[in-house]
């Protein structure tokens, strides 16, 4: 149990308000320190949110040493096991303030695999510009 004393669910936070059960989610997981659903727009076939049941708005609040993103990590590494796609592979990060992608300031940890337009385009763009350096050298050795 990692949940500090005198932590109170924020007004107008929706991740607070999923923790208490006024909004409802698809939940994979939850203990005494964290709840796991479902991300309603999801970026790939699997995409879970692990959320502190903390309100802490950042990663950048969360202090020094503190416990609570290893447990976060170890819900994670949890999930794609019970999901099987702890071997095939999984992205596991956190979006932090606004340049960074952070668009619910409680904060709260990505689990995400599967066919994903992001990564699939990231991977064909640098396959093509390989294949195209490849090409070019080709064509540039032809020429001398
Ligand atoms: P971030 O950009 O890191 O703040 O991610 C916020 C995520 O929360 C986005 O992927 C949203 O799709 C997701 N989200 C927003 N509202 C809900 C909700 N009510 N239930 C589940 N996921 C949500
Ligand atoms: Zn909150």
């Amino acid at each position: 149990m990692i949940l500090r004393e005198g932590t109170l669910p924020m007004a107008d936070c929706i991740f607070c308000d999923i923790v208490s059960g006024k909004i409802p989610a698809r939940k994979v997981f939850e203990d005494d320190d964290v709840v796991a659903f479902r991300d309603a727009n999801p970026a790939a076939p699997i995409h879970i949110l692990v959320v502190p049941r903390t309100h802490i708005p950042t990663l950048n609040d969360v202090p020094e040493g503190d416990p609570l993103v290893c447990h976060m990590a170890d819900v994670a590494r949890k999930i794609a096991r019970d999901l099987g796609i702890a071997e095939s592979g999984y992205r596991f990060f956190i979006n932090v303030n606004r340049e960074g992608g952070q668009v619910i300031f409680h904060l709260h940890a990505h689990v995400v695999a599967g066919y994903d337009v992001g990564t699939f385009f990231i991977h064909t763009g640098i396959a093509a510009s390989i294949l195209w350096r490849k090409l070019l050298g080709l064509f540039s050795r032809g020429e001398g």
